[in-house]
């Protein structure tokens, strides 16, 4: 449903991505693991083009993009399938909860301003809070800012969602909440990319995790096989580190 394939990324000299492939099936969460720097962000970025990769090829659904020879009508489509949720919400900070969740609605869709609001409202209600449809980014905790990202992210209907550390913000008594938002959409089927370092997450919630390090995928399997008999002497290290 998702394939990447050798997806390269350089920043000036250094390269961070070295011609990563990984496909992701409809439905399943998949959690990116991996120390600081190993690329897991820039990987994430790629897949709805912030960054831009340097070689490769994304097929989300059946759109497919080369991304040597992607135009900007192309770029805009590919955007279209996948929605982000970041590390620091990335919220306007002069519009209402509910504002921050139909943007996307009626400019990008361009929804009937009644319809956007309705469908912004539920989505709310969905991630618990119905009651602050009105309220600032600032008056609300790094916790509920997060679950209005989450909020804004679903209601562009995309094809896969995709978390970059959206908890590693939050003081550690509003992690909970935010998890269980997320493992609440994923067990209503929503296809998800996930980098995190909350390993309790990873083995609860996901399908398929993939360890990186250096730029490249080292290995990947099923949570069960992934935590309890690593293969390779990298990825035991660095589970050893962290658990
Ligand atoms: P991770 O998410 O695994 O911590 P990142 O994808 O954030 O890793 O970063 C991978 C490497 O790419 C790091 O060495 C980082 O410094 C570098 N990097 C990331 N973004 C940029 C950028 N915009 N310009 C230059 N270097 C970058």
């Amino acid at each position: 449903m998702i394939k990447l394939s050798g997806i390269s990324k350089s920043f000036g000299r250094v390269q961070v991505l070295k011609s990563i492939d990984l496909t992701v099936n409809k439905g399943e969460v998949v959690v990116i693991l991996g120390p600081s720097g190993s690329g897991k962000t820039t990987l994430l970025r790629c897949v709805n083009y912030l960054e831009k990769p340097n070689d490769g090829e994304i097929t989300i659904g059946d759109y497919k993009l080369d991304c040597k020879h992607a135009g900007k009508k192309q770029v805009y489509e590919l955007r279209q399938k996948s929605a982000m949720v970041f590390q620091q919400y990335n919220l306007f900070r002069h519009k209402t909860a509910l504002e921050n969740v139909i943007e996307g609605l009626l400019v990008v869709k361009k929804l009937p301003k009644d319809e956007a609001r309705s469908k912004g409202a539920a989505l709310l209600e969905k991630v618990g809070l119905g009651s602050k449809l009105d309220v600032y980014p600032s008056q609300l905790s790094g916790g509920q800012q997060q679950r209005v990202g989450i909020a804004r992210a679903l209601a562009m209907e995309p094809e896969v969602i995709l978390f970059d550390e959206p908890t590693s913000a939050l003081d550690p008594e509003l992690v909970g909440e935010v998890l269980e938002v997320i493992r609440k959409i994923a067990k209503e089927g929503i296809t998800m990319i996930v980098v995190t370092h909350e390993m309790g997450f990873a083995r609860d919630v996901a399908n398929h995790v993939v360890f990186m390090d250096g730029g490249i995928v080292v290995e990947e399997g099923p949570p069960a096989q992934l935590f309890n008999h690593p293969r390779e002497e990298r990825t035991r290290q660095f589970l050893k580190r962290i658990t």
